[in-house]
């Protein structure tokens, strides 16, 4: 590949972190090339209302919004290929990414592959989602007021969710298969304060019943396999994360469960020129306002790393512009 095929920016991933990311870069002139993913859009996809994102004042739907946001940064020339990175090679400029057989070449990559929650694995959960099943009470919670709702998860992430949820709904119940949490304690002492509240400990979500929308849960007994079923208008499963970083854990620093590791107050990894935005990176906030947050310090730290970076052909290539 010739040296005029080396792009500045590719930028792997398409949900509010990639797309803000791309919009910035396009508008400082960086052409970015976004390999958005098969299925562009990240998790907002199997959102259905947003109503936290600044500037929606009516709230929106979460495809509707990621629609908006790519619509943004194609205006401003980002490029897209809707397909799934299948390898990458940051272990010499020009940086290297595969989609198949296809490679592409580039001065700066900005990782944004986000995360994925966890499910069940149910068929019936496939059917509910994003109508009564969920996996983010902050996203969804306002949607259950006065409803009998079950959490999934023994973690930080269940309880919180838990707690979230009492300020919405009517009843509360968390569902754990076994009779100790993995959560800290302050967690699980403030839940059990939590009038709201209870446990079904020793206990998994077999079945969500309901055609359209959820009205019970069939729930099996860890201990000793009896099942039984309970009357409930939602799910929000609460069983972890996962970063989409597969691809580059072998090349990029990275945490004990797969995020990737970022300088302090920057994007920068531990590959000059390969910056890590939005929920690959941060197991903490998860929201898409930070993800966007991120995706705007990722373009702006990619173009300082362009502006500085000697001898490439982006630079030829900018000031021919
Ligand atoms: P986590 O700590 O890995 O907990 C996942 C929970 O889900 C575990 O209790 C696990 O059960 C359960 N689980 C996993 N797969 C399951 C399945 N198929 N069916 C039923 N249950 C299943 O994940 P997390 O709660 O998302 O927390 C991730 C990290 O973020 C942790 O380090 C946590 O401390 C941190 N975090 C902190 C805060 C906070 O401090 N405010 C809030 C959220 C998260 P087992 O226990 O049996 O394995």
């Amino acid at each position: 590949m010739s040296d005029q095929n080396v792009r500045e920016l590719i930028i792997v991933g398409g949900g509010p972190a990639g797309y803000t990311a791309a919009l910035y870069a396009a508008r400082a002139d960086l052409e970015p090339l976004v390999i958005e993913g098969f299925q562009w859009g990240g998790q907002l996809m199997i959102t259905s209302d947003v109503e936290n994102y600044p500037g929606y004042a009516d709230g929106v739907m979460g495809p509707e919004m990621m629609a908006d946001f790519r619509r943004q940064a194609e205006r401003f020339g980002a490029e897209f290929i809707t397909d799934d990175v299948t390898k990458v090679d940051f272990s010499e400029q020009p940086l290297r990414v595969w989609v198949g057989s296809d490679e592409y070449q580039a001065r700066a990559v900005i990782v944004a592959t986000g995360a994925s929650a966890r499910w069940l694995g149910i068929e019936s959960e496939e059917q509910h989602k994003g109508r009564g099943v969920s996996a983010c009470a902050t996203c969804d919670a306002a949607f259950f007021r006065e409803k009998d709702v079950y959490v999934v998860g023994g973690g930080d992430s269940a309880f919180e969710e838990a707690l979230f949820l009492t300020k919405f709904a009517s009843r509360v119940h968390l569902v754990h298969r076994r009779d100790e949490f993995r959560a800290s304690k302050i967690m699980v002492d403030r839940a059990e304060q939590n009038e709201k509240l209870d446990f079904v400990l020793s206990a998994v979500v077999e079945e969500i019943v309901g055609d359209v929308k959820v009205e019970a849960l069939r729930l099996r007994s860890t201990a000793d396999e009896r099942t039984w079923e309970v009357p409930a208008d939602g799910l929000f499963v609460a069983i972890g994360h996962d970063p989409n970083t597969a691809l580059f854990v072998d090349q990029l620093d990275h945490d004990e469960n797969g995020y990737l590791v970022t300088k302090s107050g920057s994007t920068e990894t531990n590959i000059p020129g390969v910056f890590a935005v939005g929920d690959v990176q941060d197991h903490t906030y998860r929201q898409a306002i930070t993800a966007a947050g991120t995706g705007c310090m990722g373009a702006l730290d990619a173009e300082r790393f362009l502006a500085t970076f000697e001898g490439h052909p982006g630079t030829a290539l900018a000031a021919n512009r």
